[in-house]
């Protein structure tokens, strides 16, 4: 059979794992096609993830802003919620992006194609347009990169419109008046401090023993205080059991965690219902075992440390590949695998994948945690500045932030760091690199941060280790 489309590399999905493998790969002279199953290309995170969640989370940070400014004097009015311009103004964030990678496309001659790619054969893709009609499309190199969906707890009605997935939340329909999210991680708690910052009163139920688990406790513990003073109520070792939608609303009982235990909350009723509680890889939604790819029963692609699958021409990025499902994995990735396929020798060596929460405040932490070094039995110490000392978390009265720096003991190199307060996020990245270099807490508290800066505890995170500032607690 003639192929309709004929090419040296498909990229099947347009997610920052996906464009950034097509154009790196066209920018090393392969003849590339990109196949997206959506009319716009940027995936999950352009579309519906990181980006319209974060314009969403700045207009909160407004609000809260606005309202803590009474503190020191500044009074503004109550915050007057125009729906349909946020959400406009959400869209046109999304679009200035999208529409930047439509052209980076055209500019580097990556054929783009919409519908849903299937593999037919270690060569082959079938790819279904939205009008339903079949390309058949051959190709010597693949990479793929088709990403996540969102788990939908089997036990929801989830043809109901109040039961919301975070794609459902961040096209801000309304602000429900009580909004319950189910799952207490970064999506979660994101999405809750958006709509209380609309105006929801929002409850959120946590199945583990913390928020955010995978971050250290002490991390997570100046974000649960200001939660809970921002009127968010939060219930760990909870679980939701029965879910019944009817005119009232969305009918939730819970069940504790640990068997046997009463529930931290009674059943009760919401208006709307997030459901944020993980998400699962697309790997068994592409036929790829007509390629030969293998795929584990969870729907992940194993990969090497060059993204190759068992098929050395097919290869796989991003949260299709594993955890943890970030942007900034999946855009290494595909350069990576891009590189690889052009025939250039390299590997994957990032030592440290940073992860942010935009919450406010924000938690960010990179390399080794410490929860992590401890159950390891890592020689380890710690340098912790507290942001009750910071010249700028004062001024700026956020100073319920900490800086915490993780060393190894017999080297002093850094290896893991983590960082609640405002900004910290844009702060994370210095450690990252500090890691990467192998740098050790002499260089890093030595080096000369600007002052009054939020940066200036990481210096002095390094020097509390290294014994120099001493007079803190
Ligand atoms: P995706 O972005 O999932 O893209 C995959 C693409 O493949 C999709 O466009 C899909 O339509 C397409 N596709 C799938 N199957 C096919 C097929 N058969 N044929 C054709 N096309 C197909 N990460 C961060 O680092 N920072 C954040 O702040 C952040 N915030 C987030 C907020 C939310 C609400 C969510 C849901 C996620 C967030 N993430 C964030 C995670 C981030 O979005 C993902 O890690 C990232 O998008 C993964 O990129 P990817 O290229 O692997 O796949």
């Amino acid at each position: 059979r003639p192929a309709d489309i004929e090419c040296r590399m498909v990229v099947i999905g347009s997610g920052p794992g996906g464009y950034t493998a097509a154009f790196r790969a066209a920018d090393l002279g392969l003849d590339t096609v990109l196949v997206e199953r959506y009319p716009t290309l940027g995936g999950v995170c352009l579309n519906v993830g990181c980006i319209p969640s974060k314009a969403l989370l700045h207009a909160a940070a407004v609000i809260e802003e606005a309202t803590h400014a009474g503190d020191f004097g500044v009074e503004f009015g109550k915050p007057k919620i125009h729906l349909d311009r946020l959400r406009a103004y959400k869209e046109k964030v999304v679009g200035q992006l999208t529409h930047g990678l439509a052209g980076m496309a055209r500019q580097r001659k990556v054929r783009t194609v919409q519908g849903e790619a299937r593999f037919v054969s270690p060569h082959e893709l079938e790819i279904t347009g939205a009008d339903g009609k079949v390309q058949l499309l051959r190709f010597q190199q693949c990479i793929i990169a088709a990403g996540s969906q969102a788990v939908k707890l089997p036990n929801f009605p989830w043809g109901d419109p109040r039961i919301m997935d975070s794609t459902d939340a961040l096209a801000l329909a309304e602000v429900p008046k009580k909004l319950l999210v189910v799952g207490g991680g970064i999506i979660g708690l994101e999405m809750a401090t958006v709509y209380s910052a609309l105006g929801a009163q929002v409850t959120v139920v946590e199945f583990m023993d913390q928020l955010m688990p995978g971050a250290d406790k002490d991390l997570v513990k100046p974000l649960a205080d200001r939660l809970k003073k921002q009127g968010i109520e939060v219930h760990l070792k909870t679980r939701a059991a029965t879910v019944k939608a009817d005119r009232k609303g969305i009918t939730v009982s819970f069940e504790a965690a640990e068997p046997g235990q009463k529930p931290a909350l009674e059943s009760g009723t919401w208006d709307r219902v997030l459901v944020a509680v993980g998400r699962a890889p697309n790997g068994r939604k592409i036929d790829a075992e007509k390629a030969g790819v293998q795929v584990t029963e969870r729907g992940f692609i194993p990969v090497d440390r060059q993204m190759r699958t068992n098929v050395p021409h097919i290869f796989a990025i991003g949260d299709i590949v594993g955890n943890p499902m970030l942007a900034h994995k999946a855009t290494h990735e595909g350069k990576l695998a891009a590189e690889v396929a052009a025939g250039e020798k390299r590997e994957w060596v990032a030592r440290v994948i940073p992860s942010v929460a935009y919450t406010s405040p924000e938690i960010a932490w990179v390399g080794v945690t410490e929860t992590e070094a401890r159950a390891r039995g890592l020689k380890v110490g710690v340098g912790k500045f507290p942001w009750a000392a910071s010249g700028r978390a004062i001024g700026i009265d956020r100073t319920e932030g900490f800086t915490k720096l993780i060393f190894d003991e017999a080297t002093h190199r850094i290896i893991g760091a983590g960082i609640v307060g405002v900004h910290a996020g844009d702060l994370i990245s210095e450690l990252a690199l500090a890691i990467e270099m192998g740098a050790e807490a002499g260089d890093i508290g030595h080096t000369i941060h600007p002052p009054p800066t939020l940066g200036e505890t990481v210096a002095m995170a390094a020097e509390v280790y290294e014994g120099t500032i001493t007079d803190l607690y």
